[in-house]
Parts: C-alpha cells; structure tokens; sequence
C-alpha cells in the first residue's frame, strides 16, 4: 500500500504542512486549524494548494 506524501499550504494562513495523501483521519493545519485533509477511504481530499510530492519507499 504505497503512498505519496504532499505538502500543502493552507489557505487561511500560509503554513506549509506535510501529510499522507490516503491520511485516513482528518488533518488540520498546526496553526490555524484550518482542515487540510479530509479522509474519503483512499485519497484523501486535499484542501489547499500542493506545494511538493515526495513519493514514499
Ligand atoms: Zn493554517
């Protein structure tokens, strides 16, 4: 079950975060709280721009 990891900028404050594409709980931005990720069962629904994609080994 492999996977990329993206970063996402949030919209509200700009942060950049790293998470897992198929996160399988919500993700929130660590400063605002902003909902980044929102789990679906595979991808995950990305909320924000995708700054970076690092493919996971
Ligand atoms: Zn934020």
């Amino acid at each position: 079950m492999a996977g990329s990891f993206v970063t996402v900028a949030c919209p509200d404050c700009e942060n950049e975060q790293t998470l897992f594409e198929k996160a399988a709980s919500e993700v929130a931005c660590a400063v605002c709280g902003h909902t980044l990720a929102t789990p679906t069962g595979g991808k995950a629904t990305i909320e924000g721009e995708v700054t970076d994609v690092a493919e996971a080994r």
